[in-house]
């Protein structure tokens, strides 16, 4: 079976390298395919939910200098998989491992379980992956090729057990217009004090929400539920409610959209659940120290190698030295083979850390 794949267009994706003239990534024949990668979004479990996924990743890999998302597909909880490079294009997700290697992240990070739903459609990818290229493909977690923590110790499991799992089945669309032709249900989501809304959003503040619609009978729309996870029958019953508070305009954006706004939740539930998010803070790297490089031994050497750590280039395992040894140009090198930007010029093993990686390391370390 073939897996429903969200394309591009309509998870709306930037034009490749940010500029619609470009052509986007170097096409790969599936001959030159002989291995599957797994990866995870990092050390940070993700909240977001459907198409704020593969945005977000986009974001990230544009900002890399990178054409797009670099992964072949991404995969979020609820099953869904997303287009990055597709069958087709060569990847930007492992150095070394690009044109012959296709990928999927499964949008988790640190500690998150993978839900049975995207390992089931992971699963199917590789499946429909080794269909497509006529051959087994190797099974392979980032790690494999590439110093990293990257895919983290749940899903590095499940790939060295052979990803096992069964049962894909495609999940709806996160977002866009109704099939079926029916009138159309705003399939956007929001953010109230830190939570989720909208269609996709999952969780015990979802389902609070449900049942406060159904307590002020405006339950009408659900047939199973209401809970956990936020469907057009939730949007349906809310905007009955926005309607009942007076308020004008089914179609998606307008203010009885059935997407929550603030207002109107607080009059639902009494108080805003979550908490008040915090402006995110501009982040401010250390300035880069004087006298910092290979086989030199500074306290500066010990911060360096504290971000390495906290960025994934380095093993948590690692003993803090002031000595800029060869664990610390081992994974400063690694860190520049993933940032080639931020390498000496002409130099393609560089393990000597400088001003722009040095501030970009802590960034990605720390900055958000
Ligand atoms: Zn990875």
């Amino acid at each position: 079976m073939s897996v429903k794949i969200i394309s591009r267009a309509e998870w709306g994706a930037r034009p490749w390298d940010n500029d619609p003239r470009s052509s986007g990534p170097a096409t790969v024949a599936l001959a030159s395919r002989t291995e599957w990668f797994v990866h995870y979004d990092g050390a940070t479990p993700i909240v977001r939910t459907g198409y704020a996924i593969p945005r977000a990743i986009e974001a990230e890999h544009l900002a890399n200098g990178w054409a797009g998302i670099g992964y072949s597909f991404v995969v979020d909880q609820a099953g869904n998989a997303y287009e990055g490079r597709g069958w087709g294009r060569v990847g930007a997700h492992c150095p070394g491992h690009n044109v012959s290697g296709l990928s999927v992240q499964i949008a988790i990070g640190g500690d998150q379980e993978p839900t049975p739903a995207a390992l089931a459609t992971a699963r199917a990818l590789y499946d429909e992956a080794c269909e497509r290229t006529g051959r087994k493909l190797a099974m392979k977690g980032h790690k494999d090729g590439f110093a990293t923590l990257c895919p983290g110790t749940r899903l590095y499991a499940w790939v060295q057990a052979g990803m096992p799992a069964q049962g894909y089945k495609p999940a709806p669309n996160p977002g866009g217009s109704l099939p079926g032709g029916g009138a159309e249900v705003a399939r956007y989501q929001v953010t109230i004090n830190g939570l989720t809304y909208g269609y996709g959003a999952v969780g015990d503040h979802v389902t609070k929400v449900g049942e406060a619609l159904v307590k002020r009978g405006h339950g009408s729309h659900y047939t199973s539920g209401p809970g956990p996870t936020w469907t057009d029958a939730d949007t349906l019953c809310y905007s009955d409610f926005q309607q009942s508070l007076g308020h004008k305009g089914t179609a998606p954006h307008q203010d009885a959209d059935g997407v929550p706004g603030e207002s109107s939740l607080r009059t639902l539930l009494g108080t805003l659940p979550g908490k008040a998010a915090t402006a995110p803070k501009a982040y401010a790297p250390p300035a880069f120290p004087a006298g910092i490089g290979p086989n030199k031994a500074a306290p500066s050497a010990r911060t360096l190698q504290r971000a390495l750590k906290a960025a994934g280039y380095m093993a948590k395992s690692v003993a803090e030295a002031d000595n800029y040894g060869p664990q610390t140009q081992k994974a400063v090198a690694a860190f520049h083979n993933a940032y080639p930007q931020y390498r000496s010029q002409g130099v393609s093993y560089d393990p000597a850390i400088g001003p722009k990686g040095w501030a970009a390391l802590f960034t990605l370390a720390y900055g958000k």
